[in-house]
């Protein structure tokens, strides 16, 4: 673990330097206050910090100030080194931001311990922060597929009609259900019918761009959404996709079907949001529904687009250009 040892005396620089290289720590060394502040801002700095009280440009407090008003994910335990030695210092620093003082001269095996304490609390919230992640991961996310799950999805399309009124563009939508999934899991059985929707989400995302979104609608249907894609590019990426699901057949891997694979296909209903007219949410999605109720209807394995005009007003400003 890296510490950071900020002293404008080379004496004691170089004795700290020495002194917790031998307990295992890898020191970065900063002569000044602003040096310290420097590097504690940067990508992958210390996140233990011994800190010099008086320092030119910065003292020891001020930089414990500084990196407490910085937004930063991750903690830095921080450590004041001075000869001060009154109550009204210790509460001056600590109130600044330390974690906690030494006073000078100091004793080597207190400094240890001390530093060791610090240690603890920055282990302490790496672990905080994997487990925030992945508890944010399982609350977003579809545990099968790992797409967005329903409400996220619903959550995301939400902000991009936001952002597409703000900024005057169109957002697409593609509603897709896997073509007789039922028959998937009756064949082959429930985790062969895992493992194709595991896959066919695999392929759905191989198919659209880095800022589109996909997220798990239901069983065997996804939504997806294409943020800037007029009419002719929702038509036109919705078949795309529709034809990366199908390239080539699925593997199936089932104990007593070994090296079966089978043709899947999809049904697309899709439609778009246009710049200069109001669309909530619940139409576009109805939109979508029908117009992928319509797609298997006439036949399965098609996009069916449909525009949401004659289902809007236009807005008065829009109409008037
Ligand atoms: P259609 O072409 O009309 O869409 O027919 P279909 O068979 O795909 O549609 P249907 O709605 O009849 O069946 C969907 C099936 O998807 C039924 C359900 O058991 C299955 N299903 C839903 N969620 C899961 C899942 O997480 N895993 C598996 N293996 N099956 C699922
Ligand atoms: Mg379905
Ligand atoms: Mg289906």
């Amino acid at each position: 673990m890296k510490v950071l040892i900020a002293d404008d005396s080379i004496v004691s620089r170089h004795m700290l330097e020495a002194t917790v290289k031998k307990w295992g720590y890898e020191p970065v060394v900063a002569c000044d206050g602003k040096e310290a502040w420097e590097i504690l801002q940067k990508e992958g700095s210390p996140q233990l910090a011994i800190l010099d009280w008086v320092m030119p440009q910065l003292t020891g407090p001020e930089v414990c100030r500084l990196t407490r008003q910085q937004q930063k994910d991750t903690y830095t335990y921080m450590l004041l080194l001075t000869s001060k030695n009154q109550r009204e210092d210790l509460i001056e620093g600590m109130e600044a931001g330390a974690d906690d003082y030494v006073t000078k001269p100091f004793n080597h095996h207190e400094l240890q311990v001390r530093l060791r304490a610090g240690r603890r609390i920055v282990d302490l919230q790496s672990e905080l922060l994997v487990t925030q992640a992945a508890l944010r991961q399982q609350a977003t996310h579809d545990a099968l597929t790992k797409v967005y799950n329903r409400s996220s999805i619903f959550e995301v399309l939400d902000r991009e009609l936001i952002r597409a009124e703000r900024e005057g563009l169109p957002v697409g939508l593609a509603l897709l259900d896997i073509d007789y999934f039922k028959t998937v899991n009756d064949t082959y059985g429930h985790i062969a019918g895992d493992a194709v929707l595991r896959e066919a989400a695999r392929r759905i995302k191989t198919a659209i761009r880095s800022y589109d979104s996909l997220g798990r609608y239901g069983g065997e249907e996804f939504l997806i959404i294409l943020p800037g894609c007029d009419e002719a590019c929702t038509r036109s990426q919705s078949d795309r996709i529709r034809r990366n699901l199908a390239i080539e057949p699925m593997p199936i891997h089932e104990s007593s079907h070994s090296d079966v694979s089978l043709a899947l296909t999809a049904s697309f209903g899709s439609t778009t949001a246009l710049p200069g007219h109001r669309i909530s949410a619940e139409t576009l999605l109805r939109i979508a529904d029908e117009s992928l109720y319509e797609a298997k209807r006439s036949g399965r394995n098609r996009v069916v687009f449909r525009s949401i005009l004659g289902e809007t007003e236009p807005l008065l400003a829009a109409s008037a250009s």
